[in-house]
């Protein structure tokens, strides 16, 4: 079995746990989200599975990705501005995003609980929790670059 059907299989029985239906579009957001390594927003996972499901609309996706995330399998990144992303990866890591074309790649880094430790000491908050991003161009952009010259 792939890593990815493993992935599945154990999101699935989380859903079932959860005493939450099973829908066919419900696993197919589930599965390309899990298969694709990157951070999709839901748009582009509505025009993914957009031929599969021809009578879904976006709305059922977020509905989809709502659910997901409030049973903890998927994260939400939100950006300001732009619309969210959602990380199937819910174990601690960082993200690397290129300014350029907007892509987002996991990378694994010990987690800085010392930060949160010192912010509490600082500040009087109770720390819930960090997010750190490291920003650059990527190596498909990188190349584009080199191409143009
Ligand atoms: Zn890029
Ligand atoms: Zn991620």
């Amino acid at each position: 079995m792939a890593v990815s059907e493993k992935k599945l299989q154990k999101a699935i029985d989380r859903l079932k746990q959860s005493g939450v239906r099973i829908t066919p579009q419900r696993h197919a957001v589930l599965d390309y989200l899990l298969n694709a390594m990157v951070h999709p927003t839901a748009d582009e996972i509505y025009k993914a599975l957009e031929g599969k499901f021809p009578n879904m609309s976006v709305a059922t996706v977020y509905n989809n990705l709502r659910v997901l995330r409030e049973i903890g399998l998927v994260r939400e990144l939100t950006y300001g501005d732009s619309s969210s992303r959602f990380d199937c990866n819910t174990s601690e890591h960082y993200h690397i995003i290129c300014e350029e074309c907007g892509k987002i790649v996991d990378f694994d880094y010990p987690s800085l609980d010392e930060v949160e430790s010192l912010a509490e000491q600082v500040t009087g908050f109770e720390v819930s929790h960090h997010r750190m991003e490291v920003y650059g161009k990527c190596e498909d952009c990188k190349e584009l670059h080199t191409q143009k010259q």
